[in-house]
């Protein structure tokens, strides 16, 4: 527990029980996970605090948002670059239309989009959809 304890710790999060039990959870998926899934694996959290906790670890980094296009927003744990400062992993994220998996793909980073004048971003997803690794094989 120890090296969950300072994952959450050099977050600035305080590491509570619920927060280890979520962030254990994660470190244990391979793709990105929206609530419900998080929900179905932690049977005894309630939505509401599960909510919370994610909520907590998308502000101060640990967590991002991935909006794959299927209408369900979907969480992953971040590198260790990301703080309450903001998200400095813009990476792809791949949706593989056989298992229904998000994966991140860390390694590939989005180009900066220049946008006319006047636009201002909040924020990049750039999604691609295909069949991945495991499901191609
Ligand atoms: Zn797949
Ligand atoms: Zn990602």
């Amino acid at each position: 527990m120890k090296h969950l304890e300072s994952r959450l710790t050099e977050k600035n999060i305080k590491p509570t029980a619920m927060r280890l039990v979520v962030l254990d959870s994660l470190i244990r998926q391979s793709s990105a996970q929206s609530l419900t899934d998080m929900e179905l694996k932690m049977e005894r959290l309630d939505r509401v605090t599960l909510y919370r906790t994610i909520r907590t670890f998308e502000e101060n980094g640990l967590v991002h948002r991935i909006e794959d296009g299927s209408g369900i927003t979907k969480f992953a744990l971040c590198a260790s670059g990301c703080d309450i400062e903001g998200h400095h992993d813009l990476h792809l994220h791949f949706y593989c239309t056989e298992c229904r998996e998000t994966h991140c793909l860390p390694k590939t980073i989005i180009p900066e989009i220049k946008l006319p004048k006047g636009y201002q971003s909040l924020e990049t997803q750039l999604i691609v959809k295909g069949v991945c690794r495991s499901c191609g094989s």
